[in-house]
């Protein structure tokens, strides 16, 4: 593929019946296809996955998060052994967070306003206060490929009130971030930037959404992100935002559906249009025993699992799936076993990459609501 160092991104292909496509995003460390799901490294590792088994299951792209690696080892070091994706040797494209994320984490977040954000440090209990360049510097010194702006994330049950003022404060940091950045790269080419999004919030409020959406986009950032999603919203109301939401973005930029990581979300995400994925529920609930399967989610603790010779899906093909038996797997998961909560991770990561790489697939052949519909239905 043509490498296109001026664009961020291209897209390739559209379908015909949904907003559904597939792009290549452009980063400094090359082009990646979209759309793709991100394992989620948050200090430079997916929980029980490292970053070769990553890239063996297929994924192209990681987010880990600044803030905490920032707190330790430290961006220095990781600067000093060559940025993250060389320190984590992952030969994909490396995303990270801004910390904006551990707002929802009632013993890091202290309080924020215009100029930034008070943190505790989980590792000393030292204050920390975050302003929005310092939150850019630490990104670039990580050496990230795609780094976020700063945001301030609601929590599901604040009032709208609340959410009214995250969204000023999100717009208030955004412009921050985007000066800075840009100010710091201004003499580096074009094509060996780091990306930024800028990340949108406002619940479920449809007009909230729709005025950060607006006053984010005249900044002209490489991507957005659609934040504050995954803590406690139904599908319905998750679904209905992204939706009209997706509308309001220009056509040509890439959009980041953030913490969001079921089948059925990221195939109704993708068919309005969304392109990039993360979350930590695959492997989270994979270590307590939840699986995809090609025949709908299986809990594999389940007594009934507990002589069976077969496969966790005889349609997968991970190496979990070609080598163990549902009930070693059980048995290792119940025992607490980490090669257990391996497995059980590595195989849910690997069929939502397969499921993504399919869903493109029918993209391509113009059967991509077929798809989506008979995944649904297993996925109910
Ligand atoms: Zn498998």
């Amino acid at each position: 593929m043509k490498k296109q160092l001026n664009s961020v991104f291209t897209i390739t292909h559209k379908d015909r019946r949904t907003k559904a496509r597939i792009g290549v995003l452009h980063t400094k460390k090359g082009s990646v296809e979209t759309p793709f799901f991100m394992p989620v490294s948050t200090k430079g590792a997916a929980k029980f996955i490292n970053s070769k088994k990553i890239e063996e299951l297929g994924a192209v792209a990681t987010i880990s998060n600044a803030f905490i690696l920032s707190l330790r080892p430290g961006t220095k070091l990781i600067n000093k052994l060559g940025g993250l994706g060389k320190f984590m040797n992952f030969s994909g494209v490396n995303f990270t967070d801004s910390g904006g994320f551990q707002m929802y984490s009632k013993s890091i977040y202290l309080s924020s306003n215009e100029k930034g954000v008070n943190f505790r440090n989980p590792i000393s209990g030292e204050k920390i206060f975050m302003t929005p360049e310092k939150d850019m510097e630490i990104q670039l010194e990580i050496g990230s490929d795609v780094a976020m702006c700063l945001d301030r994330m609601p929590l599901y049950e604040d009032s709208k009130k609340e959410i009214e003022n995250s969204v000023e404060l999100t717009t208030i940091w955004a412009k921050r971030c985007k000066k800075h950045h840009d100010m710091l790269q201004s003499r580096i080419p074009h094509g060996r930037r780091q990306l930024l999004f800028g990340i949108t919030q406002g619940g479920i409020h449809s007009d909230l959404r729709k005025q950060s959406i607006k006053q984010l986009l005249d900044l002209d950032f490489d991507g957005y992100s659609i934040g504050g999603f995954g803590m406690g919203e139904t599908f319905k109301e998750e679904m209905k935002i992204v939706k009209a939401q997706k509308l309001l973005f220009p056509e040509n930029k890439p959009i980041y559906l953030m913490g969001i990581g079921t089948p059925s979300e990221i195939l109704e995400a993708i068919s309005y249009g969304v392109d990039i994925f993360d979350s930590r529920l695959p492997t989270m609930n994979a270590r307590h025993g939840e699986l995809f399967t090609s025949i709908g989610k299986m809990k594999i603790l389940n007594k009934k699992y507990e002589n069976d010779k077969s496969p966790i899906d005889k349609n997968c093909n991970c190496f979990v799936c070609k080598n163990y038996s549902k009930a070693y797997v059980r048995f290792l998961l119940k025992e607490e076993e980490s090669v257990g909560k391996e497995l059980a991770s590595y195989h849910n990561l690997y069929y939502l990459q397969n499921l993504i790489k399919e869903a493109k697939e029918h993209i391509k052949k113009g059967k991509f609501i077929e798809f989506k519909n008979k995944i649904k239905r297993v996925y109910k």
